[in-house]
């Protein structure tokens, strides 16, 4: 098969925003996950820029106005007179107010944004965004670590050009906030898998939530319990997805691809590997449909930066060795010093919960709504309505300042600066109090 031309956005701002001390998630594991893919050359094997920055005209294309005027002016030191609004909108201890807030959802979602826009303009067959896939993000309320919906936002430019578009969520948690923006919608398929049950976060995503009115069997759940590993994984994601491609036929897709369904991660309960998450990315590749790539949860930092450069490898073509190379933060990985480390056998505590007959159960339930849905009218497209963002006037911007297009010798000299705000790897530390998501 044909290498796929492969964008990849990297705003080397974005590692050092910090949600504060003991929060679990860590914009640290962009700038780690990105000096891999540096030292294992692969940003020769695509196209590197330095994403456009979200306006807050384009978050209100999904989101309401008072609340992202509310993320535009709160901050660590005006939060105390805005106590009723914090309520309000859901932001205090899993979304805490920090410095720069609203600068880092405007550069996650920006580089989301202008991915579907590049994919739209046929500038290349995958876009890639680890900073994106916030899934969790509601209409007007944050939620899980997530505060504006850069998912959300990325499809309603897909929708533009394309008459339907697939969402994949291999996040262990559900992609609740997506879900509900597209559930009464027949042309974006949401199709999540992920822990259900014991009131694990957000505590929906049932089987039985199929969509509502003409957007009745576009919705697919897929409700694992804990301790999935990938072989049992591998033998729901791949019939339900070769059905979806089928029955929905996408002429796109966007991958989230949340790293806490790995082994080990600080907040997950699965038991996949980073070859068994990476597979899932691969076997959605193999369908050669434009798609937008993007991160999400993942709690276990080394891992995270394990499994995206793994899975960056893998969208590129290229075959890396298993051996890390030497680079910057190489303390991370000891003491294997390996891409993909076997699963270890703490993490075989968690028993796989998933018995065969409980998953074939999910297959054949999720198979037999997916031709109800052959039936659905075929889509109309209107006129297209004007791009959010002007991709000439980007790429001018790029040939005209050299800052945003950085060479290797740039960007390795960046990555190198220590990040002051990382507590260390005493921070992966689950004792203390951990918020979910
Ligand atoms: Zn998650």
């Amino acid at each position: 098969m044909s290498r796929r031309n492969v964008v990849y956005f990297y705003e080397p701002e974005v590692g050092n925003f910090h949600y504060g001390v003991g929060h679990p998630m860590k914009p640290h594991r962009i700038a780690v996950t990105h000096s891999l893919v540096l030292n294992y050359d692969l940003h020769k094997k695509m196209k590197i820029y330095r994403p456009y920055r979200a306006t807050p005209q384009d978050m209100c294309r999904f989101h309401s106005e008072d609340y992202i005027d509310f993320l535009r002016y709160v901050s660590p030191s005006l939060q105390g007179l805005n106590y009723k609004q914090l309520t309000h909108f859901n932001v205090g201890e899993d979304c805490p107010v920090f410095e720069g807030l609203f600068d880092f959802c405007s550069m996650y979602t920006g580089a989301s944004l202008e991915g579907a826009v590049r994919l739209n303009r046929r500038h290349c067959d995958i876009a890639i965004n680890w900073s994106g896939g916030l899934h969790h993000a509601h209409k007007s309320e944050a939620s899980g670590f997530c505060y504006v919906n850069d998912i959300v936002i990325a499809i309603l430019e897909l929708l533009k050009y394309h008459p339907r578009v697939l969402y994949i969520d291999i996040d262990i948690h559900h992609g609740d906030g997506v879900q509900e923006a597209f559930y009464l919608c027949d042309r974006v398929m949401t199709v999540s898998l992920h822990k259900y049950g014991n009131n694990f976060f957000p505590n929906t995503g049932h089987m039985y939530e199929l969509g509502g009115e003409i957007g009745k069997y576009f919705s697919v759940n897929v409700p694992f319990r804990e301790g999935i590993d990938d072989a049992s994984y591998a033998s729901v994601f791949k019939p339900v997805i070769e059905a979806v491609m089928s029955h929905f036929r996408p002429s796109a897709i966007v991958l989230q691809c949340g790293a806490d369904s790995l082994a080990c991660d600080r907040l997950g309960c699965f038991n996949l590997s980073i070859d068994g998450h990476g597979e899932c990315v691969e076997f959605v590749k193999k369908f050669n449909v434009p798609t937008l790539v993007l991160g999400g949860g993942g709690y276990t930092l080394r891992n995270v930066a394990r499994c995206w450069t793994y899975e960056t490898s893998l969208l590129v073509d290229e075959k890396i060795s298993n051996e890390l190379p030497y680079e910057p933060y190489m303390e991370y990985f000891g003491p294997d010093f390996t891409l993909r480390p076997e699963v270890p056998t703490r993490a075989n505590e968690i028993s796989n919960a998933n018995p065969k007959a409980y998953l074939d159960t999910i297959v054949k339930f999720t198979l037999d709504n997916l031709k109800m849905i052959d039936f659905a009218p075929s889509v109309q497209m209107m006129d297209v309505p004007e791009d959010f963002l002007n991709l000439d006037k980007l790429d001018h911007a790029e040939e005209s300042d050299p800052d945003m297009r950085e060479t290797k010798a740039e960007l390795d000299e960046r990555v190198e600066q220590e990040n002051e705000f990382f507590d260390g790897d005493k921070d992966n530390d689950a004792a203390d109090e951990t918020p979910q998501a």
